[in-house]
């Protein structure tokens, strides 16, 4: 048995770790570097720290996968957070682990699953009691995309981890030392310092992912990975990441000790800073520096004229009161069905096939404004409504799709936000489109949502957000899962104001969607809506290699499994809303 590891290209005898040597590597080697089985691992730091002590320690299935200790840097109380990939970093002890099924399932590939998270937050407000700056060492692959880690509601346990960072009147600093990899990552890096390992990376989505939604083949992850810009170098060019810090003797996995002598000195210098900061002075410290994360143009009026409508996405029905039903319909006995469908009945239902469970339509943003504010009472932003999209990496025909998807929708980014009333009560709504690439949450939304929270707080309003979308827009690369604490943190401005924060989870509410807006204020589910969870179902089921159960990420299913308290009917959303607010 081998003790060490070499990636292929560590095998070329042209390749000597020099720093040209390094650059050369392609991007998706580059991808591979930042998770070799040899780089130091968040147990390997613990010895750059004095009087290091585990804390919240079960033996529970994931309480190993993010683990926390009590611990001083220089003598200054801090509280560890980090994401433990696997068993060791010595190759060796790893491929032994390796050959125990018990070790393989209690390292579950280094991905985090409810549990995990739990650790994290209970860590979280743990320092904030104890007036312990945070230091977080981030390294996943991704949280855990299994349907036991949904009916343990890992998006709400992800969202959490996020909402305790946004809120926590300590000091926080993340450290990406290895891969950090979608909202599995995410969770932890909304902090007030993101640090990242020169050698590391940081993404929302993996190259052979990407690969396949983009070229439709897994064999095409270089140049998804090259498009994607997914280096933590790349990151620092971006302005999500603040520093790197150098790996010192070539790379981490050569020499460790430089590597955590590099991380140490770099930690001393932020922890020193922010040990005199008070709750106060981190709160706005905090507020400044997420103010400035992303990315955005500015269109002109003339511009937005030419394409911004307010368009519906509700069928009308013939004079008869029919519609069509669907193409594809089949009964449970597998014979399909031509009859067209009465629309009141399909309107009950919430579009929803009463057949086979099919979803006839999404409504617009424009849909969902008509259903919750008060006929005429709504006004678009003016400090909102000329931001568009950025095509910041220049991904391929990402422009191409927003003109086009501009004119389809009349909207010109995933959100709207303006003033309205509900039954009189003036509010701050912002509501989403699905239509709009999907709803995917990107760098335009988290500033529209920062913006609008800044309106609520300034004219003491309540804040109402509709949430729809598939996940993070994986055109914008890592920027726009960054996004994400933002809005989480915007939102928690406006709650501590002292104002409701209300959000309407609808049909789909996945991934950076629910993690984000989707987790925060009080929840209510709409009512039939499906796809709500963390990780998709084609996602999970290509994963465990099983079908999901019936009814799986339904607002039903979810309740099952005491994740949705409150279901309501668009019809009756407005008198809803309003006696909560
Ligand atoms: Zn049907």
């Amino acid at each position: 048995m081998s003790n060490t590891f070499q990636l292929s290209f560590e095998q070329d005898p042209n390749f000597n770790y020099s720093p040209e040597s390094i650059e050369d590597l392609s991007e998706y080697e580059k991808y591979e570097l930042s998770f070799h089985p040899e780089r130091p691992k968040y147990l390997d730091y613990l010895s750059i720290f004095e009087n290091v002590n585990s804390c919240f320690e079960t033996d529970k299935f994931g309480n190993c996968l993010i683990q926390t200790h009590r611990a001083e840097l220089f003598g200054i109380p801090v509280m560890l957070v980090g994401q433990q990939s696997g068993p060791s970093s010595n190759y060796k002890n790893m491929r032994k682990a390796m050959m125990d099924p018990a070790q393989i399932q209690k390292w579950n590939h280094g991905m985090p699953v409810p549990i995990s998270y739990e650790r994290a937050v209970k860590a979280i407000y743990l320092a904030e009691e104890e007036n312990r700056i945070l230091l977080i060492f981030i390294d996943t692959p991704g949280a855990d995309p299994t349907e036991r880690s949904e009916a343990n509601g890992i998006a709400w346990r992800i969202g959490d981890a996020i909402h305790a960072l946004a809120d926590v009147r300590v000091p926080t600093i993340s450290i990406i030392i290895n891969r950090a990899c979608s909202g599995g990552a995410i969770a932890l890096t909304g902090t007030d310092v993101t640090l990242a390992l020169e050698h590391s990376t940081y993404l929302v989505i993996t190259p052979e992912a990407c690969s396949s939604i983009l070229f439709h083949t897994r064999f095409r992850a270089n140049e998804a990975a090259e498009i994607s810009q997914i280096t933590s170098r790349e990151g620092f060019n971006h302005g999500i990441v603040d520093e790197l810090i150098p790996e010192l003797g070539g790379l981490a996995h050569i020499d460790p000790e430089q590597t955590k002598i590099s991380v140490q000195s770099t930690l001393k210098k932020y922890v020193s800073r922010f040990s005199n900061f008070t709750g106060d002075n981190v709160i706005n410290n905090r507020i400044d520096r997420w103010g400035k994360i992303g990315q955005w143009d500015m269109i002109d009026s003339i511009e937005l004229e030419t394409f911004h409508l307010p368009v519906s996405r509700i069928p009308k029905p013939e004079s008869t009161g029919y519609i069509n039903r669907h193409k594809n319909c089949y009964n449970e006995n597998g014979i399909h069905q031509y009859d067209p469908v009465l629309f009141s009945n399909l309107k009950q239902s919430n579009f929803i096939c009463d057949v086979c469970g099919h979803r006839y339509v999404r409504p617009s943003a424009w849909d969902y404004i008509d259903w919750m504010v008060d006929s005429g009472s709504f006004f678009e932003h003016e400090e909102t409504k000329f931001i568009a999209d950025k095509d910041i990496l220049g991904f391929p025909g990402y422009i191409e799709k927003l003109k086009e998807t501009r004119i389809k929708t009349g909207l010109l980014t995933a959100m709207i936000t303006g003033d309205g009333t509900i039954c009189g009560k003036k509010i701050v709504l912002c509501t989403t489109d699905f239509g709009f690439l999907g709803g995917s949450f990107c760098m335009s939304t988290g500033e529209k949502v920062w913006r609008a929270a800044q309106i609520a707080i300034n004219k003491n309003v309540p804040m109402i957000i509709q949430a729809c979308g598939g996940g993070a827009r994986m055109h914008e690369g890592c920027s726009s899962m960054v996004s994400i604490p933002k809005a989480q943190l915007a939102m928690s401005r406006v709650e501590q104001a002292g104002l409701a924060v209300v959000t309407l989870i609808t049909d789909p509410t996945l991934g950076g969607v629910a993690i984000g807006i989707g987790s925060r204020g009080q929840r209510l589910f709409e009512f039939n809506a499906g796809h709500i969870g963390f990780s998709g179902k084609r996602v999970i089921e290509q994963y465990t290699g099983e079908k999901t159960s019936p009814g799986f990420q339904t607002v039903n299913w979810l309740k099952e499994f005491g994740h949705a308290e409150e279901i309501v009917h668009p019809k009756n959303l407005k008198e809803k809303i309003f006696s909560m607010i």
